[in-house]
């Protein structure tokens, strides 16, 4: 029997916008599976697609630490890809799976060890061969960052310059929830990401700086002038790589004193351990313990007001001649509930997800192998990202 629709798993704030915006385009994906470890919350994902789009969604209950559970899921379902939506610490078993059912795999973050932080690829890039044996795709981070940066990126190179020296990817979130302290996306990813050495990438090597040690104030268009702090973020990774030419790439994201002076207090107490203690007899697991005290990320949406303002900074040379542009998307949180019922970060993540979905879906990108988005043809994916929810805009920038 020939395969057919998606299977989507995890029924968080980024699946719950994927899978809204996949039944939006239910004549590409003809069927849609939702999957999770909590099916309640599957449950209500389908109803209010029932209600809204009046699309029926199937849904299912997977455990995607357990290969063998996720490969009789995926041959029950027999769907043309699987859209991972989880935690990143499920990558390589879902990839696994998927290799195992010849079944295509995209994600939005790269594999993390549970116990480790180390935002990294390699582990992801060394099935590649199994991918090509298994006559699949791997599309790593189809979200926005990782995702619609590297498309960003790839439109600039493909379109808008011979050669590129200087990227900077600019994250700015000027949204309010109402929380002294929440994080928009799941808190365990967040945290560690925030909270580990910066690092950027220059002439070939890559230069460590201590924890939002480098900051910038930048204008963001649409939104003003923020204080933006240099990280490490996995795009680079991968951007150093397939940009040709670069000399320099670098990460920054806004964040509030509020933010920094919480988190600041939580990492000085312990909070932010993902070793495993023993408190009272029973071991946890600092980080996941507070992550449990969080505002869970998918229920800010009612509650976060304001702007995203995401996009990339772009330095290089067309016919000989210095240019510097800006490629940017700006989101506005209660639009993005209106539609999805989920805040910016949540809607700018899930959107991405769901167009990566359609072009593998569609064969419009077509390939054997593991690939990081930046590897494909952008314009079609900058033409989805316009009638998807997600309009971009480019300014030229004095050099
Ligand atoms: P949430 O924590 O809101 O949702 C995660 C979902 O995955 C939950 O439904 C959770 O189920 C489910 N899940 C966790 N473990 C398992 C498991 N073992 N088996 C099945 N389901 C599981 O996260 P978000 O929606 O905020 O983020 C989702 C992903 O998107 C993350 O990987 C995150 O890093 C990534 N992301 C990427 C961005 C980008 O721009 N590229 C930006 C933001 C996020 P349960 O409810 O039972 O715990």
């Amino acid at each position: 029997m020939s395969k057919k629709g998606i299977l989507i798993i995890g029924a968080g704030g980024v699946s719950r916008v994927a899978t809204v915006k996949c039944a939006m385009n239910i004549n590409t994906f003809e069927k849609i599976t939702l999957a999770s470890r909590t099916i309640s919350k599957c449950e209500i994902i389908k109803n209010e697609i029932k209600n809204n789009q009046k699309i029926n969604i199937d849904i299912a209950c997977v455990d995607a630490n357990n290969i063998d559970e996720l490969v009789k899921l995926i041959k029950k379902i027999n769907p043309k890809l699987v859209l991972n939506l989880a935690l990143p610490y499920q990558d390589l078993i879902i990839m696994d799976a998927c290799i195992k059912t010849n079944v295509h795999y995209i994600d939005t973050a790269n594999y993390e060890h549970k116990d480790e932080v180390k935002f990294e690829y390699k582990e992801q890039w060394a099935k590649n061969q199994a991918f090509k044996d298994a006559k699949i795709i791997g599309l790593l981070g189809s979200g926005f960052d990782p995702g619609v940066t590297g498309v960003f990126c790839a439109y600039a190179q493909q379109n808008l310059f011979d050669s590129i020296e200087y990227i900077d990817i600019m994250d700015c979130n000027d949204g309010n929830n109402g929380y002294a302290f929440a994080t928009n996306f799941n808190p365990e990813i967040n945290l560690r990401e925030v909270s580990s050495n910066g690092k950027y990438w220059e002439n070939g090597s890559w230069i460590e700086t201590k924890p939002l040690e480098i900051k910038i104030e930048h204008d963001y268009p649409e939104i003003g002038i923020r204080s933006s702090y240099l990280l490490y973020h996995e795009e680079l990774e991968s951007l150093s790589k397939n940009i040709k030419g670069l000399k320099r790439i670098r990460f920054f994201m806004t964040f509030s004193d509020s933010y920094i002076s919480h988190m600041n207090c939580l990492q000085n107490v312990g909070m932010l351990g993902i070793k495993e203690i023993n408190h009272k007899g029973q071991k946890i697991i600092p980080m996941e313990f507070l992550s449990t005290l969080l505002p869970d990320p998918a229920s800010l949406g009612e509650k976060t007001i304001g702007k995203t303002n995401i996009g990339c900074i772009i330095e290089g040379f067309k016919e000989g001649i210095r240019k510097k542009v800006y490629i940017y998307n700006t989101c506005d949180h209660q639009e993005c509930y209106k539609e999805t019922k989920a805040q910016g970060v949540s809607y700018t993540t899930g959107v991405p997800a769901m167009i990566g979905a359609k072009l593998l879906y569609t064969q419009k990108w077509k390939n054997t192998g593991v690939f990081n988005i930046e590897e494909f043809e952008a314009n079609i994916f900058m033409d989805e990202l316009m009638t998807q929810g997600l309009p971009w805009k480019i300014l030229q920038l004095p050099i």
